[in-house]
């Protein structure tokens, strides 16, 4: 999820120096990672508060039956793949050599942006490396001295407008998770509103700010601003003793869709736009149009948010026009999106489905105060002796089944999570339990335990 930088360079230009002195005291956490070729080192790396992933390509000089600049071009290609940016680095006291310019030709026809940086740079011997390495064509240098940590500011200034972005989001993901993981009370509600282009996101997202946006307080300014909206709704049907004042931080990825890359395609888009909003958000809502319909990519996005374990709402915009385009009734095209959403996604039957308007502010209230009630069950823990109360029901009610002769055994139930919702089933002989009877528990925890609508997680095991 952080960023990741390489870092490039020739045999002895300070590559290693360089990545310890930006992986810092955390180098002793460095270790093999599974997966990463032996001549790669990674690591945590921190420059005033930008995070990111530094990655050494050093060492593979070891191996033989390349040429050097062969060895060289193999090495950069793979460690490419999947950088967000690379630091070139070039021994400014040596000035640019025809490995480092080769090097350079390479990187240029890359698509990863480039950073120069000329290291060795302390005092004035670099000076002439310096200019030199203007003539790589990969803008401008950064001098440097990894040795004696100077240069490092401007280094941050180089990084920052390629990789901030991405480093903001990666902390704020990180952070959400962590407060997903240790039950941590409920914060503002964390919410992102996907759906297909022209479903109506920026509209809705508009009404709901209008006059109460409050903007993001000074902590958010440069590194939340881009992601994230903190602002107020009020709920207009509080209860007496209740002002009805609800935090929202919600997830703005009409945002994030713009800053991207304009080539992509539109298709595309929606879906990615909701692979990152679910990494943001607690509740998602995927919105429908209603002159439209469900359509497959309504579905993959929906699947893909259920995956991640969000609680996940349904909303049907436009409701304004529904019935005046096409042939279906408006209660008909409800009911027809209804059914094609349990078919769909069987996993998740009876979704919350809203019917709203963006542009005159229909249903919205319902809808956010559905949000807020989703969330509760989504982070709700069920005392394990109720949950076992209701499993022995279950059981009773419908005992597993006896494949060979031989009863499989469940012994008890309890919950190991939430956010989602995860349960642990133990029992024996649980390889040979149908599908079929996992799903009847399953609907069980999620009907009769008070989590309609969310996704549950549910694991078996036996004793050891
Ligand atoms: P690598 O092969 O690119 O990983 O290079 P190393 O990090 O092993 O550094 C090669 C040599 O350059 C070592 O002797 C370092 O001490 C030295 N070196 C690294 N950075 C600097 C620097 O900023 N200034 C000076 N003068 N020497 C440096
Ligand atoms: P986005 O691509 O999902 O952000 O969609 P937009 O917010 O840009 O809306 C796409 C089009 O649908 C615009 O022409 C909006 O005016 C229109 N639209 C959005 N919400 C509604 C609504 O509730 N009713 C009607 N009739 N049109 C809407």
């Amino acid at each position: 999820m952080k960023p990741q930088v390489i870092i490039i360079g020739r045999p002895n230009v300070g590559k290693s120096t360089l990545f310890n002195r930006l992986v810092g005291k955390k180098l002793a956490l460095v270790d093999d990672q599974p997966g990463v070729t032996r001549d790669r080192r990674m690591g945590d790396a921190e420059i005033a508060g930008l995070q990111f992933t530094v990655v050494d390509t050093a060492g593979w000089e070891d191996e033989d039956e390349l040429t050097l600049p062969g060895r060289m071009r193999k090495q950069t290609e793979a460690s490419l793949e999947g950088a967000d940016a690379a630091m070139f680095v070039i021994d400014s006291r040596v000035g640019l050599t025809p490995l480092d310019e080769e090097i350079g030709r390479y990187l240029r026809e890359n698509d990863v942006p480039i950073v120069v940086v000329a290291n060795k740079a302390e005092g004035s011997a670099g000076e002439s490396g310096i200019l030199e390495s203007y003539s790589l064509g990969l803008g401008d240098p950064v001098p440097l001295s990894a040795e004696h940590g100077e240069g490092i500011a401007d280094l941050f200034s180089a990084l920052w407008p390629i990789i901030g972005e991405k480093a903001d989001a990666a902390e704020a993901a990180a952070e959400l998770q962590d407060e997903l993981d240790e039950d941590a009370p409920l914060g503002p509600l964390k919410l992102a509103i996907v759906g297909r282009p022209n479903a109506g996101k920026s509209t809705l997202i508009n009404r709901l700010l209008g006059e109460d946006r409050l903007l993001t307080g000074p902590e958010a300014g440069i590194t939340r601003d881009s992601i994230a909206i903190d602002w107020q709704w009020t709920d207009p049907k509080a209860g007496p003793d209740d002002d009805g004042v609800r935090e929202i931080r919600l997830i703005d990825t009409a945002g994030m869709r713009k800053k991207r890359n304009v080539t992509e395609k539109l298709e595309k888009l929606s879906v990615a736009d909701a692979r990152r909003a679910v990494d943001f958000a607690e509740v998602v809502i995927l919105l429908l149009d209603a002159t439209q319909g469900l359509e497959h990519q309504d579905l993959k996005i929906a699947s893909h948010v259920l995956e991640e374990g969000r609680a996940l709402m349904i909303a049907i915009n436009k409701w304004d026009v529904a019935g005046q385009i096409g042939t279906d009734t408006p209660s008909g095209l409800f009911n027809g999106i209804r059914g094609a959403l349990d078919d769909g996604l069987a996993q998740v039957r009876g979704l919350p489905l809203f019917a709203v308007s963006a542009k005159n502010g229909k249903g919205l209230d319902t809808m956010l105060r559905a949000a807020f009630e989703i969330r509760e069950s989504w982070s709700k823990r069920v005392p394990t002796a109720a949950l076992n109360r209701w499993f022995d029901d279950a059981l009773d009610a419908n005992p597993p089944p006896a494949p060979g002769g031989r009863r499989i055994k469940l012994r008890y139930i309890t919950q190991a999570g939430t956010r989602p919702p995860r349960f642990v089933i133990f029992g024996t002989r649980l390889d040979d339990l149908p599908k079929s009877y996992e799903r009847y528990l399953v609907n069980g925890i999620r009907a009769k335990l008070g989590f309609d609508a969310v996704p549950v997680r549910v694991t078996l095991k036996s004793p050891k």
